[in-house]
């Protein structure tokens, strides 16, 4: 009679018995899709942080109080239930506190004002190449715009500008021109700007577009960028001790059309940079300052140097560069020069005539500024 009852009784145990399993399980599925779904702004880490805990761990959270009147299933089940509750929240502040620090580390978008720019000039050269620099993109740059010359100038510097008068010699000798070279890195170094670029004064710089490539770099990254003035790596013959030399390749970046080294790159190249090295390295290979720049950060360092199409020097055909005065827009530095007796310069839509921009970068001032008073 009793075993009768106990069989009679069999299914509906075994039925509860899946039931509670059914809800067991759902609630578990539900907590975990809840804990994968919490809004992550941030991507990676966050999704690592939750994916680098084992959902082991939920076992070791502290378990929720005992209910001894439920029955036993009941009991387990609002035990994982707790346990997975505590668990998410345990996430959610580890989740927070990333948040948190993710805000303290996130690094600050790179500013204009982050760039140094050093010009090389000379004396000579004041008057004519600098103050059309001084009049056109200098303008939107002055306060971390850094002229390297050989004079003083009292006009200059009496209209607020930051000129460092070297004391390098004023030819253009390899010698001159990494005396100059040396000056803007160690001038540089001291700084707390983040990237140098370095320009000649026959370079248009057009700020928006630097500033959009360099934000395109991580900021801590090891960056050489410019573009070379041949299609092949330079051969130099280092020289060794006792007179000897040997045969080195690397690329370089013309330092005629411009172009910039992040500050973790400048601060590795110390060692054949820093205050008199710079001037040693370049005899050792009896080559220019751009050409030193670019034996010091490919061999020395052995760094590849980023090759980019937006800096242009008066080595290159720049009438090519405006077919399209959309292209104008996009380029980083622009130059203009005499090529076998004629100007080689961009050409684009005459707003000043030949003889009064001959370069024709206060043309391209007005079509980068055009609210800028002097243009038509
Ligand atoms: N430069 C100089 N001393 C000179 C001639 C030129 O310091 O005697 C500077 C000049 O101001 C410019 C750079 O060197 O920034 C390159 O000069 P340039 O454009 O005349 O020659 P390039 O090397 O482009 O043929
Ligand atoms: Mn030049």
């Amino acid at each position: 009679m009793h075993r009768r009852r106990m069989l009679r009784a069999l299914p509906v145990f075994i039925l509860m018995f899946f039931i509670v399993l059914i809800v067991d399980f759902q609630l578990r599925t539900r907590s975990l899709h809840k804990l994968n779904s919490i809004h992550n702004p941030f991507g990676g880490d966050l999704l690592r942080s939750i994916q680098e805990t084992p959902l082991s761990a939920a076992k070791e959270s502290p378990k929720p109080a005992k209910f001894p009147r439920q029955p036993a299933a009941v009991s387990t089940m609002n035990q994982t239930v707790g346990g997975l509750q505590a668990e998410i929240q345990r996430r959610r502040d580890k989740l927070r506190a990333l948040e948190q620090r993710r805000v303290v580390i996130t690094p600050s978008l790179l500013r204009l004002t982050d760039i140094f720019l050093a010009v090389k000039s000379t004396g000579r050269f004041h008057g004519t190449r600098l103050s059309l620099l001084l009049e056109t993109w200098i303008s939107k740059t002055k306060e971390h715009t850094f002229i390297f010359t050989d004079t003083e100038d009292e006009d200059i510097n009496s209209r607020g500008y930051n000129v460092i008068v070297t004391d390098c010699p004023s030819d253009h000798s390899h010698q001159a021109l990494s005396c100059k070279m040396s000056a803007e890195y160690d001038h540089f170094m001291a700084s707390d700007k983040k990237w140098l670029c370095h320009v000649d004064d026959d370079n248009y710089v057009n700020p928006g577009a630097l500033l959009s490539l360099l934000s395109a770099f991580p900021q801590d990254g090891d960056v050489y960028v410019g573009k070379p003035s041949l299609d092949h790596p330079i051969k130099a013959h280092e020289l060794l001790d006792g007179n000897k030399t040997k045969e080195v390749q690397f690329w370089f970046a013309t330092g005629g059309a411009g172009f910039c080294l992040s500050r973790r790159l400048a601060e590795k190249m110390a060692p054949w940079a820093s205050g008199p090295r710079f001037e040693q390295t370049s005899a050792v290979i009896r080559l220019p300052d751009d050409c030193t720049v670019g034996f010091i950060v490919e061999r020395r360092l052995g760094i590849s140097m980023v090759h980019s199409s937006m800096f242009h020097s008066h080595l290159e055909n720049l009438l090519l560069l405006t077919q399209y005065t959309s292209n104008i827009p996009l380029q980083v530095t622009l130059s203009y020069g005499l090529f076998e007796n004629k100007m080689n310069s961009v050409e684009l839509n005459r707003l000043f005539s030949k003889e009064d921009d001959p370069s024709r970068f206060k043309t391209v001032h007005c079509l980068l500024y055009p609210l800028t008073s002097w243009c038509p």
